[in-house]
């Protein structure tokens, strides 16, 4: 028997901008320093459904969790209980979808991170993504959910391509279109010096893993860090809604051994 979740003690920095094209801002994000956890949505429908979608999807997130996880004493209890506050938020969406017209067709990606002594657990639905940067290399820690990434991964389009093409933000999944959900989940033994970073793809279709990488390492602090890839995806047009956590951690080796086993 494992002791009950412990959060990290890591800060979360968040920053949601409207990007330079679009009129409403229908990203969310959602920090819960207490829990460890940062949610992150980016909502889609018509009117304001979107804004709508995103912020029920992240509150729910976050409401489940902080009820589940006092209980949680296992890495699968973790898994589990991940899984139902994403199951919790789809049905949130699809029932506020199903019973308001105007919210009709509504829907929304998610992505979040939970961080515990020695782990990150990520889970995500569509294209918003995870990414860790670890000794100078940004890794991508998600994989889309698009019609884009299967063409990617089928050798179709490269994924420089893939960022340009009309089509791109074409999801094969999505949060709250329908009446179950199955997110991918997976967790990462945390190193210390480890940066984490959650964005929608009004920053990662702005900017490339490179260049994202390169403003990472130049930047003192994760709260420069979020400033300058905002900015520097408006200055790269600004097409979307731009939003991102970052969260720089130290883990707890007294729980290395127990839960991360090598
Ligand atoms: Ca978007």
């Amino acid at each position: 028997m494992l002791p009950p979740f412990q959060a990290s003690p890591c800060r979360f920095v968040g920053l949601s901008d409207c990007g330079r094209v679009r009129a409403n801002n229908e990203d969310a994000i959602a920090i819960a320093n207490e829990l460890g956890l940062a949610v992150l949505a980016d909502g889609m429908g018509g009117y304001n459904a979107g804004e709508v979608a995103s912020a029920m999807a992240a509150d729910e997130v976050v409401r489940a969790l902080r009820t589940a996880l006092p209980g949680v004493t296992s890495p699968e209890g973790l898994d589990q209980a991940v899984r139902a506050s994403v199951a919790q938020a789809n049905q949130a969406v699809w029932q506020a979808a199903a019973e308001h017209p105007q919210y009709r067709g509504m829907g929304t990606t998610l992505v979040l991170l939970l961080l515990d002594g020695a782990e990150a657990c990520i889970a995500h639905v569509g294209d918003s993504r995870a990414y860790r940067l670890r000794n100078g290399r940004l890794q991508p820690l998600t994989r889309d959910h698009s019609v884009v990434q299967e063409q990617v991964e089928a050798g179709l389009v490269t994924p420089e391509r893939a960022r340009h093409l009309p089509y791109r933000n074409l999801l094969t999944h999505a949060l709250g279109v329908e009446s179950t959900v199955q997110p991918d989940l997976a967790r990462h033994a945390v190193e210390p010096g480890d940066l984490y970073l959650l964005c929608s793809d009004g920053l990662h279709d702005m900017l490339s893993d490179e260049e994202i990488t390169a403003l990472l390492l130049r930047s003192a602090t994760p709260g420069d860090a979020a400033r300058a890839l905002v900015d520097a995806a408006n200055a790269a047009g600004g097409q979307d809604n731009i939003s991102i956590i970052l969260a720089q951690c130290t883990p707890d080796p007294a729980h290395r051994s127990e839960k991360c086993p090598r």
